[in-house]
């Protein structure tokens, strides 16, 4: 049989082993995401029931052929309705009393459609049943990964011939969506981050129509996705020259990224991790300028658990893969970020990116 049927096979049976702890008859998984782990389904519209015999799957005409493709040995219904209420006129949850549904995927108009749908059932909202199970990647989906980030690897050397003074962020992040699906990427992980100059000092700037300056420190995070897989990289870099100060948190950055991956592996508390990263940004004077999470985990989701945070109480595990990320930023001057993905073992880490990470001036 193929890596298809038994990686169904066993997802499937570790939902109904967290079913029965649950004491569920069937769970409604609606996450797209989720039911693309448990069945492959690609597309954007679904519905999956599990009960402890079947599994159902629901979707709208237009998956029809790409359904019968991907969601092998399901029982599959196309339907012209809304998802739920193809459920109910199947009679799909009939013989179930308690129904599990994904509290943080269905929205409560979604709710009451269920209760008004199946008025005598009772359903009991759960979490994360599907994501546990997702923490563990296989070989197959450490091979999309590393597809994925192997591609923004190579955008990354790439994107940096075009960025001199005069370009736009815009424009850079132009190039990198482009050049993600040049080298084969289906699309972009996220929007890409470009934040130049006193812009650099925002996480989070979305790329403007700002021009690159000489002096400039420029943050460049993007990833894209293979097989449904995601990468997650950052660099920053400077234009013409670099200033004394950037100099300064470029290699404060850099050496806390170091620490954390040298000290990364399975078994580890998350908020372990995170402190190794933040302690070191304390010492050098920089603490209150490392402003968000050291990282998250990576899987079909561009942002997924494990949350590596500083109050995350999560038990990281070999065979996760997450990201490495600490960055300073310092109001109206600029910032600094680097992000490595990893994967966990139960010694250590292995770092996936090549891409260079010494201070580089183009
Ligand atoms: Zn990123
Ligand atoms: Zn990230």
């Amino acid at each position: 049989m193929d890596y298809h049927y038994w990686m169904t096979r066993r997802r499937i049976a570790r939902v109904r082993e967290d079913m029965r702890d649950l004491g569920l008859d069937a769970l409604i998984v609606s996450s797209l995401s989720n039911i693309r782990f448990l069945s492959g389904f690609s597309g954007s519209n679904a519905l999956s029931i599990i009960t402890s015999k079947e599994i159902f799957f629901i979707t709208d005409s237009r998956y029809a052929l790409q359904s019968k493709d991907e969601v092998k040995r399901w029982r599959r219904f196309i339907t012209t309705r809304s998802l739920a209420a193809e459920a109910s006129q199947q009679a799909l949850l009939a013989g179930c009393r308690r129904v599990g549904f994904e509290s943080h995927y269905v929205t409560h108009a979604q709710y009451r459609a269920f209760k008004k749908l199946f008025p005598r059932k009772s359903f009991v909202p759960t979490e994360e049943i599907v994501e546990n199970i997702a923490l563990v990647k296989d070989q197959e989906e450490l091979g999309s990964i590393r597809e994925a980030v192997a591609i923004s690897d190579r955008v990354f050397t790439e994107v940096i011939k075009c960025i001199r003074p005069g370009v736009t962020e815009l424009d850079v992040a132009a190039e990198i969506s482009y050049l993600h699906k040049r080298n084969g990427a289906e699309h972009d992980a996220f929007e890409p981050i470009v934040a130049s100059g006193e812009r650099a000092a925002f996480p989070h700037a979305r790329a403007t129509s700002r021009r690159i300056k000489r002096g400039d420190m420029v943050v460049l995070d993007f990833g894209c996705a293979c097989g449904g897989y995601h990468s997650d990289i950052t660099r920053t870099i400077a234009v013409g020259r670099v200033l004394h100060q950037g100099r300064e948190i470029y290699h404060v950055v850099l050496d806390a990224q170091q620490e954390a991956i040298m000290a990364a592996k399975g078994g580890m508390l998350a908020k372990e991790l995170d402190g190794i990263a933040r302690k070191l940004i304390a010492s050098r004077g920089y603490g209150r300028y490392f402003t968000h999470s050291l990282g998250h985990g990576l899987g079909l989701r561009a942002h997924e658990r494990p949350r590596v945070s500083a109050l995350s109480n999560e038990r990281l595990q070999a065979g996760s893969v997450i990201t490495i990320e600490p960055g300073v930023y310092l109001p109206g001057v600029g910032g600094v970020r680097i992000e490595d993905d990893v994967l966990l073992t139960s010694t250590g880490c292995e770092v996936l990116n090549t891409a260079p990470k010494e201070l580089m001036i183009v």
